[in-house]
């Protein structure tokens, strides 16, 4: 059995929607259930006109609000051509936007939009998205049945980036999902929700389907997990950023961890999780060349000889850093500024602190940024007003550079070829941080610099690498 997981892009549309029950029909013999992500650009519209009944904006977001329905219903009209089947997926729709409408309203009368209220709200991209492909797939012959993932996969109540209780989801998809599919139905599954103990709605985080899909795969001890997205697996580097980036045939799960959560964009960072434990191999497909062999996410890496697998890049970061001569030997400092981390609930992207312990640097969010500073003001206000710590400093506008491989472990003169070729290009390094797992090696540069500090790199320690290989 596959577990398949179809993106926003994929299922953008009526067309894309028959385009992907194509590919399911082509791969029936497997056995697929089928994860899929809201229609592109939904997500972001629910949002934005939940904001807009925040802001008081009531007409800007009913239009929004009017134009999330008309997409659903217009693939309706256009794909669905058996009358009773219409009118049950239009009812069902119709019933979704009527209890949207309900929940923007009360965001409008009392103008509090929780994080409990924003997972409700964003919901509603899979629960539309999901009775659409159903029924296409029926109207081209092959049984299937929409399911609300509600249902089926358990959560805590952090309800825009929720953990999974694996155990009670994997018996709930044994109880509802599987005598469904055993019976040659296809499941379709809504991606990215789920909820929490009181029955509450609760998202994944942003991109969390393919988390949805890697948790289904491991419920049905799926033989692959397949990610369908819109690109052919997981380049060298941001192909629009540096156009000869090779396309990588396979990576090992913990290199994929790191490129994800180092902003290579294909894959949600907790999709490894589900896989790892259950030893699946993931494979990202493209729908739009299913042909495509991809890439394949397992525990191997690709060949020998090739320390550095990719170059990634995340901008809109913001350094904080926390000096001063009290700092030094004090380990109750450290203890300190990561608790404030935790209670202002800041994501840290990397973090470094200086070996004479005199300087600590925090790397966040552009969002985050003055928040934390406020916080950490606020707990070392002594400490501040006796000089024992300087002023809590912002360098705004960073990016975080990484450079991932598990090649890179135990090979000498990675790290002086990337600082050589940086430096060769006047590019100036902020921080520096080396995991002792040494796969990445993640550097602080300005944003105005990423691009190009990308490109130098990808030369300098990927391209080549390929070249060796080839003049060998
Ligand atoms: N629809 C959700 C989002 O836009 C989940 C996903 O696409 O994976 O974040
Ligand atoms: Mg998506």
């Amino acid at each position: 059995m596959i577990a398949m997981k179809f993106g926003g892009s994929s299922v953008g549309s009526g067309e894309r929607m028959v385009n992907v029950a194509k590919i399911i029909q082509s791969y029936i013999s497997k056995k697929p259930v089928v994860v899929i992500s809201a229609l592109q650009g939904v997500t972001d519209t629910l949002l934005s006109l939940s904001d807009d009944f925040l802001h008081r904006r009531k007409e800007e977001g009913q239009k929004k609000l009017n134009q999330v329905g008309e997409k659903h219903f217009e693939i309706i009209r256009e794909y669905i051509k058996d009358t009773k089947r219409a009118s049950e997926i239009r009812k069902k729709i119709e019933e979704l936007m009527t209890q949207l409408e309900e929940v923007a309203h009360g965001v409008y009368l009392l103008r509090e939009f929780s994080p409990k209220s924003l997972a409700l709200v964003s919901s509603f991209g899979e629960r539309l998205s999901v009775p659409l492909l159903s029924g296409i797939l029926q109207e081209m012959g092959t049984p299937a049945k929409d399911f609300d993932a509600r249902q089926l996969v358990s959560t805590d109540d952090e309800f825009l980036s929720a953990g999974v209780d694996m155990k009670t989801t994997c018996s709930q998809f044994k109880k509802y999902v599987f005598p469904v599919w055993k019976k040659g139905v296809v499941p379709v599954i809504t991606g990215f929700i789920g909820s929490c103990r009181e029955g509450l709605t609760t998202t994944l985080g942003r991109g969390g389907s393919d988390y949805s899909g890697a948790i289904v795969g491991a419920c049905f001890d799926a033989e692959e997990i397949w990610i369908w997205t819109d690109v052919s697996g997981i380049y060298s580097a941001d192909p629009r950023i540096v156009p000869n980036a090779k396309g990588l045939s396979s990576v090992s799960y913990e290199e994929a961890s790191e490129m994800s959560y180092f902003g290579a964009k294909v894959i949600h960072p907790k999709t490894m999780m589900p896989a790892v434990m259950k030893k699946i191999p993931i494979r990202i497909k493209n729908t739009f060349a299913p042909k495509d062999s991809g890439t394949l996410i397992s525990k191997k890496t690709m060949t020998k000889g090739h320390p550095v697998q990719i170059v990634t890049a995340i901008k809109k970061l913001d350094l904080v850093s926390v000096q001063g001569s009290g700092m030094i030997g004090v380990p109750s400092i450290s203890a300190r500024i990561f608790s404030t981390v935790d209670r202002a609930k800041v994501h840290l992207f990397m973090y470094s602190q200086a070996s004479s312990g005199y300087n600590m640097c925090l790397v966040t969010g552009n969002q985050e940024s003055h928040r934390l500073k406020e916080m950490l003001e606020c707990e070392f206000s002594h400490e501040l007003k006796i000089g024992a710590l300087d002023q809590i400093g912002i360098l705004s506008s960073m990016s975080i550079v990484s450079v991932i491989g598990s090649g890179m472990r135990g090979t000498p003169g990675i790290a002086g070829a990337i600082f050589a070729a940086l430096g060769d290009h006047s590019l100036n390094i902020m921080a520096i941080a080396q995991g002792s797992s040494q796969l990445n090696i993640s550097m602080v540069i300005d944003e105005s610099d990423a691009d190009r500090a990308v490109k130098i790199l990808h030369d300098a320690v990927i391209l080549k690498h390929f070249e060796n290989k080839v003049g060998s």
